[in-house]
């Protein structure tokens, strides 16, 4: 359900508070015209309390039996935060998972072009134990005269993928008229760079009953990524994966500058899962297990790669995908240092 307004203070009920204790201060929210979001935690329940927060400041909460603090939300993304639900979201998708300790392991081609292309990759990394499959069909491409992919068409041989393999699909969504068939198809809806901030997309997506994979924007802070996360969260679904893909800065010997520092932020400041793409950044197969690597060891909730059977032939992205063939490869360092990082493949 949407949720209208934004919890401005958490209150957080003692390890020992019981659900009676908690229905008061939920009824005293209600009886003043504002409204509670209740949060169950490992250690604690929280409470978001959504209304004015003058109205909010002259309530006596801090009396309520069962409550141990009251915090106003500085922040100005609320549903996202930690301070809300301090335990980490997993996103289960057909049995896998992504967040808290499952590391969500994606691959698959950039675009999906051919049948044959796709099948053969998708068996490639189902054989190395992949979480989900990825593969565009609507593709955002820099020139207008370049393959846009395949469409509706790629969609239905992305269902044929997943069907043989029963590996999820993540496919990018571009236009809101799209909105149906690529919430069907999908099992999470990419949301790719170039649209982070197109905010009627995400409250799109955030009424659709499908995970969402959001990438940073090009030019985008932190901060605006979550507030574009917060869009999408606002209208309903709290299914929302973040994903780093580099930015644009000053250096061009990558094709983007992967923000490895924003990973360790991104999970202190919320409870989404933190994936790295680190195909794009490379823009060159040599850096893209490089930069896995990285991405893993600063503490990232999976990776998305890109995988083709023959990149040199690929329509697009050519130079940094990986070869099928050196893919095992690739898989086991990944394994080995999730692993490592006391993560199990989701
Ligand atoms: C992609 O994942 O294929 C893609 C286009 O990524 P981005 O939106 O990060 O450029
Ligand atoms: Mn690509």
């Amino acid at each position: 359900m949407a949720i209208t307004g934004a919890p401005e203070l958490l209150i957080v009920m003692g390890a020992s508070a019981t659900q009676e204790q908690v229905d008061e201060v939920v009824a005293r929210l209600d009886e003043a015209g504002c409204s509670a979001l209740v949060t169950p935690g490992r250690e604690a329940t929280v409470i978001g309390a959504i209304g004015e927060r003058e109205l909010l400041a002259t309530l006596p909460l801090e009396g309520f039996a069962g409550v141990e603090q009251v915090l106003p939300i500085l922040k100005p993304y609320k549903l996202v935060s930690r301070e809300l639900s301090p335990d980490p979201t997993v996103i289960e998708v057909r049995g896998r998972r992504i967040g808290d300790g499952y590391f969500g392991f994606i691959a698959g081609p950039c675009t999906v072009e051919t049948r044959e292309q796709t099948l053969e990759t998708a068996r490639a990394v189902a054989a190395e134990g992949v979480t989900m499959l990825r593969g565009g069909a609507f593709k955002p491409r820099t020139s207008p005269y370049a393959f846009q992919g395949l469409g509706d068409e790629a969609l239905e041989i992305l269902k044929e993928a997943r069907y043989e393999t029963g590996l999820p699909l993540v496919t990018e969504l571009m236009d809101p008229r799209h909105v149906e068939a690529v919430v069907e198809a999908a099992d999470v809806i990419q949301i790719g760079a170039r649209n982070m901030s197109n905010f009627s997309l995400l409250s799109e997506v955030g009424r659709a009953p499908k995970p969402v994979l959001l990438k940073r924007g090009l030019s985008s802070t932190v901060e605006d990524l979550l507030m574009a996360a917060e869009y999408i969260v606002k209208e309903g679904n709290s299914e929302v994966i973040l994903c780093e893909r580099g930015i644009k800065t000053f250096e061009t010997a990558t094709r983007f500058t992967l923000d490895i520092g924003a990973i360790p932020v991104l999970k202190q400041e919320t409870h989404l899962p933190v994936i790295v793409d680190p195909s794009h950044p490379a823009g060159r197969r040599d850096l893209v297990l490089p930069l896995a690597r990285a991405a893993v060891a600063a503490g990232a909730d999976g990776i998305i790669v890109e995988v083709h059977p023959r990149p040199e032939e690929a329509l697009c992205d050519a130079a940094q995908q990986i070869p099928t063939s050196e893919f095992g490869d690739f898989a086991d360092e990944i394994r080995a240092l999730a692993s490592l990082m006391g993560r199990t493949i989701g």
